[in-house]
């Protein structure tokens, strides 16, 4: 997903970083054993205002997507913030995301490893793959 389809002036856009593919082979991997939330991929939230939150939790608008009002929502929703939180969720790298951090996540459904799995070859960021599985505890093969 190229910067170009990066929605513009979407309030808190600083985005933070993803490990490249050097540091996932390299570096140590996290030891959390959380599961990413799959808010960030089942269920949007639209606030009164025209505000896209990441998920429900989130309705201080702390982590800040954008507004509907200035941005189309596949351009929020598929955008490169949103894309970074869930990457961030599947290295286990939580600490990143303040709000995040400090809440324990949905868990009344879930990402299935295959999902996951899915995301990140749409996303071209395969090689998270083996810090996710890792985490979970997931046997080195399989979905
Ligand atoms: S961990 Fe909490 S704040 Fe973060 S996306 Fe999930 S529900 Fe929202």
């Amino acid at each position: 997903m190229g910067r170009q389809g990066k929605p513009k002036g979407a309030k808190g856009s600083t985005l933070l970083r993803v490990l490249t593919p050097r540091e996932v082979a390299t570096s140590e991997l996290p030891p959390s054993d959380r599961m990413p939330c799959p808010g960030l991929w089942k269920t949007p939230v639209i606030r009164w205002d025209g505000e896209l939150m990441a998920c429900c939790a989130d309705v201080d608008n702390e982590i800040s997507i954008g507004s509907l009002r200035d941005h189309t929502f596949d351009a929020l929703w598929f955008g490169e913030r949103m894309t970074e939180l869930r990457l961030l969720h599947i290295e286990g790298r939580f600490d990143a995301i303040p709000k995040c951090w400090s809440c324990g996540g949905i868990n009344f459904y879930k990402m299935e490893p295959g999902e996951v799995r899915e995301y990140l070859d749409e996303v071209g960021r395969a090689d998270l793959y083996a810090i996710y599985r890792r985490r979970m505890g997931l046997p080195s093969e399989g979905p």
